[in-house]
This record gives C-alpha cells, sequence and structure tokens, in this order.
C-alpha cells in the first residue's frame, strides 16, 4: 500500500525549517519543531488549516459545520474513499481492478472475475483487489458486478479492519429497510446469491442487511470512473439541502481510485453547515421530497421546500381554471396540504394534484422517448393551460426543444430566458445544473441580438468543473471552439 500524506512520521517544521516530528492535530499538514513554533505559526496556518470539523446532534447526528469562513471555488477539503465498487443495479461489466466500465471478456487470473485485461495493475493493488482476490476465488460466486461493493465490503471486515471501522460508523437506517419494504427483498436476494461466501463466517450474514443500508444511504456515484459507486468518511457526512452549499466532483489518483474533492459554491461563513443535495434540483417540492424518503429515509425542510413558490421558481405550481391565479400548497411541508388559488376561492386536494402532475408526467415522458418537433411543441400548449410555465414538466420538454427551434423563431429566446432565470432561482451557482446552463446559454447565443461571445464565455465558466469524457466536457469544447472562432 503507499503512504498517504497523513502517515508521514516527519517533515520540516514551517517556521524554522528543522526536522520535525509534532504536526498540526487538527490538519495533520503541517510540521512543527515544539508547541512554541506552533503558537507562531497559527495567525498564518489558521487560514489553511482544516476548514470543516464533524459535530453531532440528536436531529442531524454526525454533520459537517465550517471551521473558517470560505470562498467560492475554494476546495473545503479532498479524500480518498473508504471503499468503492461497481453501482448496484449496474449490468454492464467493471474491471474489478480498475473499476472502468466495458464488455470486457478477460478476466482476473486469480478469481476469474472481469478485468479490462490479465495485466491491469488494480488486481493485484492490496488495496483495490489484492485484497479480496483469494476470497472471491475461495467462495466460487458467478461474478455479478453489481453486488461487488456489498461483497467488498464485507471482505474488508477481516482484512482492513480499520476501513471496516470506519464504515459501520455511517448511518444504515436499518430501522426503515425491515420485512415488507423493497430494500428487504433487495438484501434477501443478495442473501441467497452470496450464500456460499457468507457461510465463511457466521456473522456475515446478519451484518449484510446493514451493510447493504450503508451502500445505498451513503454511496456517491462517482464519475470519473462512470458506473462506479464511492463511500467517504467525512463527505458521506454532508448534509442534503436542495439548494446546496458544495458541489462534488471526482479525480481519480493514479491508480484509479476516486478522490473525491468538495468545493465551496458560495461564500460560507464559519459555523455554517456543509450540504449537498441527493435528489434533482429540477424536480418539484413533492418528487424531490418523496425521493429523498424513500431512498435516504428523511424529510426535508429547507428552505426551498418550505416555500410554497418554490424560491419563487414555480417549478411545482399549476395554472387554476379561474384564468387569473395559480395554485400553490397551503402547508409545502405537509404532504397532505390542500393546494388553493390566490385570485378565487379554488381548491385542489393533494391527490388531485399528484393525479394530475402524475399523469402529465407520463405524457412528458413519453414524448420525449422518440422526440419530435410537432409532438413536443403540441404538449408544451397543453401543459401550459394546466401548469405555470416554469413547472418541472414545461422546462424538461422545453429544455429538449431548445436546439430544434429556429433562432428566428421568438419562441426560442422566450424559452431559453425562462430556462435560465428558473436555474437561477433553483441552482443560483451552478452546483448541478452547469450542461442545463450552457445547452440554454449556448442557444440563446444563436438567437438574434446576442452578446455571443459573452453568453458562451458563461457557458464555459458552468462547465469548468465537467470531467474529461463527459458530455459535458464535449460541449465545452464546443462551446470553446465557437468563441474563438
Ligand atoms: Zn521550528
Ligand atoms: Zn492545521
Ligand atoms: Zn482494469
Ligand atoms: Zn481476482
Ligand atoms: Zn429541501
Ligand atoms: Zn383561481
Amino acid at each position: 500500500m503507499s503512504t498517504t500524506y497523513d502517515e508521514l512520521p516527519e517533515g520540516a517544521c514551517a517556521v524554522c525549517d528543522m526536522t520535525a516530528f509534532m504536526r498540526c492535530s487538527s490538519c495533520h499538514r503541517e510540521f512543527y519543531c515544539g508547541k512554541e513554533h506552533q503558537r507562531e505559526d497559527w495567525p498564518r496556518h489558521k487560514d489553511h488549516c482544516k476548514a470543516y470539523e464533524v459535530l453531532e446532534s440528536p436531529e442531524l447526528g454526525r454533520h459537517l459545520v465550517a471551521r473558517r469562513d470560505l470562498k467560492p471555488d475554494e476546495i473545503i477539503f479532498s479524500e480518498a474513499p473508504i471503499v468503492w465498487g461497481p453501482t448496484a443495479h449496474l449490468n454492464d461489466r467493471v474491471c474489478v481492478g480498475c473499476g472502468k466500465l466495458g464488455a470486457y471478456v478477460a478476466r482476473c487470473p486469480g478469481c476469474a472475475w472481469p478485468a479490462c485485461r490479465h495485466a491491469c495493475d488494480g488486481l493485484v493493488d492490496e488495496a483495490i483487489h489484492g485484497f479480496e482476490c483469494k476470497v472471491l476465488a475461495a467462495a466460487k460466486l458467478l461474478p455479478r458486478c453489481d453486488l461487488l461493493l456489498a461483497l467488498r465490503c464485507l471482505v474488508m471486515r477481516n482484512k482492513q479492519p480499520k476501513r471496516w471501522r470506519q464504515l459501520m460508523k455511517l448511518s444504515s437506517h436499518l430501522e426503515s429497510r425491515g420485512p415488507g419494504s423493497e430494500a428487504h427483498e433487495e438484501t434477501q436476494k443478495a442473501i441467497e446469491y452470496l450464500r456460499p461466501f457468507l457461510q465463511i463466517d457466521s456473522e456475515l450474514e446478519k451484518l449484510l442487511p446493514q451493510v447493504c443500508g450503508i451502500i445505498d444511504v451513503n454511496g456517491l456515484e462517482t464519475n470519473p470512473p462512470d458506473g462506479s459507486m464511492a463511500i467517504y468518511e467525512a463527505a458521506c457526512l454532508l448534509e442534503h439541502d436542495c439548494l446546496p452549499n458544495t458541489r462534488l466532483t471526482f479525480d481519480p489518483d493514479t491508480r484509479g481510485v476516486p478522490r473525491i474533492n468538495v468545493i465551496a459554491v458560495r461564500d460560507i461563513k464559519k459555523g455554517e453547515h456543509l450540504s449537498t443535495s441527493y435528489t434533482h434540483v429540477l424536480w418539484s417540492t413533492r418528487m424531490r421530497r418523496e425521493h429523498l424518503l424513500s431512498t435516504k429515509y428523511f424529510t426535508c425542510k429547507c428552505k426551498r421546500c418550505a416555500d410554497p413558490t418554490e424560491l419563487d421558481s414555480h417549478v411545482g405550481t399549476l395554472k387554476c381554471p379561474c384564468g387569473k391565479g395559480y395554485v400553490t400548497p397551503d402547508h409545502p411541508l405537509k404532504p397532505d396540504s390542500d393546494w388553493s388559488c390566490k385570485e378565487c376561492p379554488g381548491l385542489l386536494s393533494a391527490g388531485e394534484v399528484a393525479q394530475l402532475t402524475d399523469r402529465l408526467g407520463e405524457e412528458v415522458e413519453a414524448a420525449m422517448s422518440v422526440p419530435q418537433k410537432d409532438i413536443m411543441t403540441d404538449l408544451l400548449m397543453r401543459l401550459m393551460v394546466l401548469l405555470h410555465p416554469c413547472h418541472q414538466h414545461c422546462l424538461t420538454i422545453g429544455h429538449s426543444m431548445l436546439q430544434m427551434l429556429d433562432p428566428a423563431d421568438p419562441k426560442k429566446l422566450e424559452l431559453c430566458e425562462r430556462l435560465l432565470q428558473t436555474f437561477d432561482k433553483v441552482d443560483p451557482h451552478g452546483a448541478r445544473l452547469g450542461v442545463y446552463y450552457a445547452i440554454a446559454l449556448r442557444e440563446l447565443a444563436t438567437c438574434p441580438g446576442q452578446d455571443k461571445s459573452q453568453l458562451l464565455r458563461r457557458a464555459i465558466h458552468y462547465l469548468r468543473y465537467e470531467p474529461k469524457g463527459t458530455s459535458g466536457y464535449v460541449l465545452r469544447e464546443v462551446c470553446e471552439a465557437d468563441v474563438f472562432a
């Protein structure tokens, strides 16, 4: 295993440069020959020392708080995963050595699980696949990449006890995953499949439900590498907020292990909680909250969720048949709240709203599966009779119609502006919608009378974190070519 910076035994004192063995106990990054030089250096070092701390409260459990003021685009911290592997529900093959996706025919010489090639370095790297290879070989399981991550966690219990302890500290929400739940059914299927392996140790079968819970609740989908999921000691403690103050990027090290960077998207004051979003920012409050409840087992009460207009974005707002007003929930945090019009006594029950939006959602999905300009134009017209023009469904159709509309068509300009205004409200720093912003800006740049170069530069800015090999990265190259053409 390679030594990380944190494990170096000695360094040079930050003040006098002498060999030093004492280090800052908070960030572990700075060495000092003694207390005196540490105290002397503190006024300088405090701005570079660890930027967050882990706090605990009965309501939130363990969570992260800024230890000092943070600037936009500042990397708050960066860490290697406790464990990573293919995402569950994956049908493709993943190399067990490097995590890359592919239709591989090669196999690991040790255990016969899929590999990109016989000589992939990760196969013999103790920290990646080496530690589990013999165990997989002995269990003689038919390789199933979607269950490798759970398997990997269980192997860690004996082979990497320190990492195993870090993993077991994370929440699993086992209490919500009992008999009758979908999670329980899936865990039972995993037990069936893993039986030959679980028989090695009677404890393993009992631990598997908890491990599956930890993966579902904490696993972050990485990109790059695409198709993998990783669990981190600190990043997994980020709270959810529908308007998060950080963005996450992934950066594979030389061995392909995906380090995570947690980056501030705006000014963050000392003492503020650090947050990310575990759901889609273009979904309406009802959809976001239902998704969070069913996958992460909590109900969000953030500023956006508590606002009937969703921060004035109206992503969930309906149009009233009276023709004058819009219909919003009276108590947005109560799932069974009535919805009412501000201009007339009109009232809809929560059930009626759900039925209407779900039915329209199905129509949107059907239209999106074979995108045709006429069908979509027609559907958008009908949606706008029943929904606010900035409703989630109108945005979905509108966004995919952008490229079909002629720049001279005034509808194109109107759509671009409406989309951009909504993005500014639900994701003002482009933490999640970078690609959406860029597409709308690039299309707007084709419309007559626009400052093309300025719009394209903005698009490039929103795409600055897009990883190589993704469509967002390609889009940035296209925008760069356009702006310098
Ligand atoms: Zn010194
Ligand atoms: Zn420090
Ligand atoms: Zn490989
Ligand atoms: Zn192997
Ligand atoms: Zn929320
Ligand atoms: Zn009305």
